[in-house]
């Protein structure tokens, strides 16, 4: 039987890594969902979290630049299929700030929600769909997908018959 909790892959270089954007959003928009979709990114400074958010932004239909919501903790992209909120915690300094943002409406049904820095929201955050771990390999990088959730496995389903 097929592992259907896990995935990974060598990622050679950031074109490959927007590429691999572009696969995830294939296999996201092969599974219904009525909920929101949470993606936790983990992996050092540097090691492609906005890169990859960048590609499965763009394959949503973004046209313009993708900016790391470094200092703004969230970017909202409204496009054709989904809204895409993509936050990077690493600023953040009290989980309860997230509230103050209004942090609860954007894990509605329609939404993407890729979260950088996750650990740092604490339980402010919806749990995680499915978490993405980028490790370095000299100057490339693996790309590691775990379900944490029903509609997590389908994700990685999708993306292991696509
Ligand atoms: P993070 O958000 O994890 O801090 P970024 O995506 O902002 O990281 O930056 C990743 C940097 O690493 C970019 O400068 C990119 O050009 C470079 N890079 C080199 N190889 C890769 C690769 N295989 N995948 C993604 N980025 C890569
Ligand atoms: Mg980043």
């Amino acid at each position: 039987m097929t592992d259907v909790s896990h995935y990974s892959q060598f990622i050679p270089n950031e074109s490959a890594m927007c590429q691999f954007g572009h696969r995830i959003v294939e296999a996201i928009n092969n599974v219904d969902s009525n909920k929101a979709i949470t993606v936790y990114l983990n992996g050092e400074l540097g090691a492609g979290k906005t890169t990859l958010s960048r590609g499965i932004i763009q394959a949503l239909g973004h046209q313009g630049n993708v900016k790391s919501p470094t200092y703004t903790l969230v970017e909202e992209y409204q496009l054709p299929k989904k809204t895409v909120y993509h936050f990077d915690l690493y600023r953040l300094s009290d989980p309860e700030e997230l509230e103050f943002m209004g942090i609860r409406d954007y894990f509605n049904a329609n939404s993407l929600c890729l979260i950088e820095w996750a650990e740092k929201g604490q339980e402010m955050l919806s749990a995680a769909d499915l978490l993405i771990h980028i490790h370095y390999v000299d100057s490339a990088r693996n790309i590691e997908l775990i379900a944490n959730s029903p509609l997590g496995e389908k994700i990685i389903t999708q993306l292991k018959t696509a």
